[in-house]
């Protein structure tokens, strides 16, 4: 639990006792459901701490903790197993989580680990962003829609700008190759009504490798033709 403590201090992140609690019983369900589930390639716990948990709280570098606790609408696109929506939930507890996946076996998971920790405002959707992205009660209704480990600009742009809201705001983490991928991209995530804030390095404890959040900011309307039909941003991507 030291491990656990002193790298959200090193991200600025003061955690309780029942923050500690919470992410204990998730590990414990991640690891026990894992077996049958496969839901992720790590299961040592200083692994989950600093791979899925610590990189998951590095958001808060980008977003306002306060804003979430005051009931920011935050959607986690491609979340598998939950990262990094759920550990943000665990720590911001105020704010109302949308988790959406694409497996379902992922989300049978996702809705036991939500009941176990008692989670309140957190709904889990069985869809495909390209979907829900057309939805009227999603498309441009989010505060912040964020991402990790989803897919590669352009497509991760068609996946997350039509879900936030004019002013809202899209964050995606990132490896190494984030600056080029983004570079790239500067002009599909302008159609989508897009534009590039900033990329917000991150350092993680015992991690080699920076991480990046890209934080992009809904300035336009997405035009209606976007996001295409489920697949479509993946096999041809906006240029
Ligand atoms: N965000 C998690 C999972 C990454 S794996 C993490 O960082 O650990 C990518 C996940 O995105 C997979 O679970 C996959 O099912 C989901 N996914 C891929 N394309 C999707 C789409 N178009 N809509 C919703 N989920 C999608």
């Amino acid at each position: 639990m030291d491990l656990l403590l002193s790298g959200a201090r090193e991200l600025n992140i003061s955690l309780t006792e029942r923050h500690l609690t919470c992410l204990e019983v998730y590990y414990h369900e991640l690891t026990a459901w894992n077996q049958r589930f496969n839901l992720t390639a790590i299961t040592d716990w200083e692994g989950v701490l600093v791979r899925h948990f610590l990189d998951s709280l590095s958001c808060l570098k980008a977003i306002s903790r306060q804003a979430l606790e005051a009931g920011a609408r935050v959607i986690d696109v491609g979340t598998g197993a939950g990262f990094p929506g759920l550990p943000l939930k665990i720590v911001c507890p105020g704010m109302q989580l949308v988790l959406l996946e694409a497996t379902h076996k992922k989300t049978t998971f996702l809705e036991h680990v939500v009941r176990q920790l008692e989670l309140r405002d957190v709904q889990v959707i069985h869809g495909r962003a390209e979907e829900l992205g057309q939805s009227p009660s999603h498309r441009e209704r989010y505060d912040w829609v964020v991402a990790r480990a989803v897919i590669e600009f352009p497509p991760l742009a068609e996946y997350l700008l039509p879900l936030a809201r004019i002013g809202g705001a899209a964050l995606a983490q990132k490896g190494e190759g984030a600056a080029v991928e983004v570079h790239a991209s500067e002009e599909a995530i302008q159609k989508l009504g897009g534009r590039v804030r900033y990329l917000v390095p991150v350092e993680l404890r015992g991690l080699a490798e920076t991480r990046y959040l890209v934080v992009m900011d809904k300035v336009a309307a997405t035009p209606e033709k976007y996001p295409r039909r489920s697949g479509m941003p993946k096999k041809h991507p906006l240029v």
